[in-house]
């Protein structure tokens, strides 16, 4: 059996976005900027359309407030960035929290060399910030608040409504980081209150290398990208029309299936933590129990073993997962989520995250929890660490 479990890291492409990808590549090649000719016209009518499908999809008031970028990471460093240079004159503190995505952090890292306050909010044991947290952490300098709508490591789904009356109440731009919720959780920018949000096409079945911000009209914000008029000036570069178009559709089945697809992960993600939790001793679940979880997302730790080792044999019984962040494995430091949550070094080091999708099937479920104990007691008998537990 080949098991796919790292649907936080990226997700397949839809069958159906692919074909609303591929005319792009083929008949409707022209420029959309080229409106002298009927093959660019085409092509700026169907980026109209599809900025109007993506804006109906996140409940946008105005087709207009959709930009469309390169990547989630784009639309992130985009709106830190874009914000903090558009408003320095204003004020230069900025306040997020210590589980937000690389793309938000070392942004925000960046900015710190160059002449701006970064408030790095800490969070629960569940990784929860509470609109209260960041309310104190308000000063007549803050420009930008930014706090993820769920966490891609353990799951943890942030009040952001509540976080956006508190940035409402006291004047500041308010963007959240919403590429694991989209799928997931419904997601209505006029419900929520946002000013801004990021979202990122590959993480919801649809291709890679494209994103959007939505910003919401009367933002001042300040281009990443200079160049040509594209993005009402906001964003130079030819549009990436298929790419777009798959995006557009994936959002678009995402949105129609939400509640069914969510129910489907839910079951799995059930099953998955309690067969783990039945089967394997001296282990704990990191993030929420229930309540304030993303629908899809297992993430456990291992006391006496190494993350690395478990992905390796797991990778020999053909099962894909991670372990914390695709982006920070590779390196030898621990999860920067898992620091935040409280864990101690060693513990964050055993952590493995599971991240099901709307096509894991029982089966699959049912065959990570016969191999993953097998995994785990042969690890911990080489550990030396283990053998005093033992005794
Ligand atoms: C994947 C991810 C990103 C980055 O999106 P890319 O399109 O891969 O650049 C940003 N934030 C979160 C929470 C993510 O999970």
């Amino acid at each position: 059996m080949d098991v796919y479990m790292d649907n936080n890291a990226t997700t397949a492409l839809n069958k159906e976005a692919l074909d609303a990808m591929m005319p792009y590549y083929t008949d409707i090649y022209g420029n959309a900027s080229s409106k002298f000719y009927r093959v660019g016209r085409d092509a700026e009518q169907a980026l109209y359309k599809m900025r109007e499908s993506v804006a109906k999809s996140i409940g946008a008031a105005n087709v207009n407030e959709v930009y469309f970028t390169g990547s989630g990471c784009e639309a992130d460093n985009w709106a830190v960035k874009g914000i903090a240079y558009a408003n320095k004159r204003k004020g230069n503190h900025i306040i997020t929290s210590k589980i937000e995505h690389h793309a938000i952090l070392n942004a925000c890292e960046y900015l710190e060399k160059h002449g701006f306050d970064v408030t790095y909010l800490d969070v629960d044991e569940h990784g929860f910030v509470t609109p209260e947290q960041v309310e104190a952490a308000i000063t007549d300098k803050t420009i930008l608040i930014t706090i993820m709508t769920a966490n891609n490591e353990i799951g943890t789904i942030e009040p952001i409504k509540e976080i956006a009356e508190v940035a409402k109440k006291h004047k500041v731009i308010f963007h959240t980081d919403a590429v694991q919720a989209i799928g997931h959780i419904k997601i209505d920018v006029k419900e929520l209150g946002v000013d801004m949000l990021s979202l990122s096409a590959h993480k919801f079945h649809g291709p890679k290398g494209v994103g959007a911000l939505y910003i919401k009209n009367g933002i001042r914000i300040d281009n990443l990208i200079h160049g040509g008029g594209q993005e009402r000036g906001k964003r130079a570069a030819t549009e990436n029309l298929a790419g777009i178009a798959g995006m557009a559709k994936a959002l678009e089945i995402a949105v129609k299936n939400l509640d069914k697809n969510a129910a489907h992960c839910k079951k799995m993600r059930d099953r998955l933590i309690k067969g783990i939790r039945d089967n394997i001793p001296y282990c704990r679940l990191n993030g929420p129990e229930d309540e304030g979880r993303l629908c899809n997302n297992v993430n456990f730790s291992f006391q006496y073993v190494e993350g690395e080792s478990i992905l390796m044999m797991l990778d020999m019984n053909n099962i894909a997962a991670s372990s914390g962040s695709a982006c920070a494995s590779g390196s030898l430091d621990p999860s920067h989520v898992l620091i935040a949550i409280g864990l101690p070094h060693e513990i964050a080091h055993g952590s493995l995250r599971l991240s099901v999708g709307e096509d894991t099937t029982e089966e699959e479920v049912d065959y990570v929890i016969e191999v993953l104990p097998t995994i785990i007691q042969r690890l911990r008998d080489m550990s030396p660490l283990y053998e005093d537990v033992e005794k």
